[in-house]
């Protein structure tokens, strides 16, 4: 899914540990020849570089070839350790072999990425635990230069609590492990969900693009008092549209986006009916239980003129709504990819900025996005994904990586979001690699205090700069003329 000619994130070669050890062994070994190493688990960061390493001619450290053993699974504590290498796919699979229907596992939309590598990345999925990295406890790590550490109580000999208790004693560094560059997560502690005694998913629609801002207020308490229970999603009608698997040109042969009217008149012809956003959700518990929410959930957003609940009953098992339904119950899916047919060669790249749930954010945001859609020529899908008292505007914009033009519209659309953006105080929270120095760059209060604090990590954890320099836009200063590869 490159953005960028490929040649610009190319591998000079990839290696495969297969124990903690073999990856001290090439650590070492990377110190020695100073050979730039970048770590992966799975590698199917998709949208944010794949496997891919930011620096030209680095060594790929692919962990999940052979580190992919369940390590625990505790059926009491709830808890499981894992290599680098288990997918969500193969957690969930295991959970079942093992008859332990007492508990969920969360995935993201994708369920054949890594939990690890979906967590360092604070990747996002859609139970109540969908906050990876708040899920996560006790890592494993292997430095720069070589040693090993284990967080948390992971640090005690003999302790039995490195995955129920997150936190050990003294500084708590395991921030320091995701998305940075200061360290090779060899396992990695996760929460298990306790399996509800049942659940429900429900969808509404709304029928106006402007309803956004009421949308987003009526989100907002509801989410934060925990009667919307689920990390849930807002979405544009184009991307229902497009998650169909049917390309842009079955609807609408023109140029530029495709017109309200079309939209609607295809949406008129689905279950949704006429519609420009969809809220998907679930509630979870007994029926008294859910009930109660339920009808809350009802009579808040029917205070949008046109809101509808689109009864489940009604829509066909081979409906997106569906794979919405197994996602938000743990159940991994792959779905989610058939947007990508909306343009030919569909590849993606995405601009996830942070905002608070408030309905002038959520307007402010879409006019910027919508801004540099028309000028770039490029299709894109918003979805609000919201969290508890935040939420992510997930922009997935669409190119056919065959296409020079198309990719350089698509980076370009993204370095113009991501600027704007800034500019009104919004950061996002994760990118892709291409953009990583732009993004790190706007993080710059107070004459770039937090870089230059990371930088001064950076340099003591990593005196080489061997470790996949550049990652998160931090350099180290071995590599200062690395920043001409932004
Ligand atoms: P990797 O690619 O292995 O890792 C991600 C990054 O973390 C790597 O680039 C690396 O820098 C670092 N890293 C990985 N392992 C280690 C390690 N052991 N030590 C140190 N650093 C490491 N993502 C979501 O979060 N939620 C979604 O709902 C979602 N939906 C998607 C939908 C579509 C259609 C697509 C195309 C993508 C979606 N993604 C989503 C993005 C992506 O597919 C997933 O996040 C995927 O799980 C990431 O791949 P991975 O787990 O193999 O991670």
């Amino acid at each position: 899914m490159s953005v960028v000619p490929k040649h610009e994130f190319m591998a000079s070669a990839i290696v495969y540990p297969a124990s903690t050890a073999e990856v001290q062994t090439i650590v070492v070994w990377a110190n020695k020849h100073t050979i730039p190493i970048f770590p992966i688990s799975m590698g199917r960061n998709l949208g944010y570089g794949g496997a891919a390493p930011r620096v030209r001619g680095s060594v790929v450290l692919d962990l999940g070839r052979r580190m992919n053993k369940i390590l625990d699974i505790d059926p009491e504590d709830y808890t499981c350790l894992l290599e680098p290498g288990v997918s969500c796919y193969a957690l969930y699979e295991e959970v079942q072999r093992r008859g332990y229907t007492h508990m969920w596992i969360d995935t993201p939309d994708l369920g054949g990425g890594s939990v690890v590598g979906n967590t360092l990345d604070r990747g996002v999925g859609y139970t109540p635990y969908g906050d990876h990295w708040a899920a996560h406890s006790g890592l494993e790590v292997v430095l720069p230069t070589g040693e090993v550490i284990r967080t948390g109580m992971g640090a005690l000999p003999g302790s039995n609590t490195w995955q129920t208790f997150p936190y050990g004693f003294g500084p708590y560094s395991d921030g320091l492990f995701s998305q940075s560059n200061f360290g090779i997560v060899t396992k990695l502690g996760m929460t298990l969900m306790p399996a509800p005694p049942d659940h429900e998913s429900f969808m509404y629609t709304f029928e106006r693009e402007d309803d956004l801002a009421q949308i987003i207020e009526i989100i907002r308490p509801l989410r934060i008092g925990n009667i919307l229970e689920n990390v849930a999603q807002l979405r544009s009608a184009v991307q229902t549209l497009a998650v169909s698997g049917r390309p842009k040109s079955d609807f609408y042969k023109g140029s530029g986006r495709i017109p309200k009217d079309v939209v609607e008149a295809e949406c008129a012809k689905l279950p949704i009916g006429k519609c420009e956003w969809i809220y998907y959700g679930m509630s979870y518990g007994p029926k008294h239980i859910r009930q109660y929410k339920l009808d809350t959930i009802d009579t808040e957003f029917k205070k949008v003129s046109g809101a509808r609940r689109i009864d489940p009953a009604t829509i066909p098992k081979d409906n997106y709504f569906w794979s919405r339904d197994k996602i938000a119950a743990g159940e991994p899916d792959l779905e989610e990819l058939l947007w990508c047919n909306w343009v030919l060669n569909g590849s993606h790249i995405a601009f996830s900025p942070v905002s608070p749930i408030r309905g002038k954010d959520a307007t402010a945001l879409l006019e910027i996005t919508n801004k540099h859609q028309d000028r770039q020529g490029v299709e894109i899908f918003p979805a609000f994904v919201v969290g508890l008292r935040e939420m992510h505007l997930i922009v997935e914009c669409v190119f056919d990586k065959h296409s020079p033009s198309a990719c350089e519209a698509a980076l370009a659309s993204m370095r113009g979001m991501v600027d704007d953006a800034a500019k009104s105080g919004y950061g996002e929270y994760r990118t892709h690699l291409a953009l990583m120095d732009q993004v790190a760059g706007t993080y710059n209060w107070n004459d770039n205090a937090l870089m230059k604090f990371h930088e001064r990590l950076k340099d003591a954890l990593d005196p080489n700069g061997i470790l996949a320099p550049g990652k998160s836009g931090v350099w180290p200063s071995s590599f200062a003329a690395g920043r001409l590869l932004s």
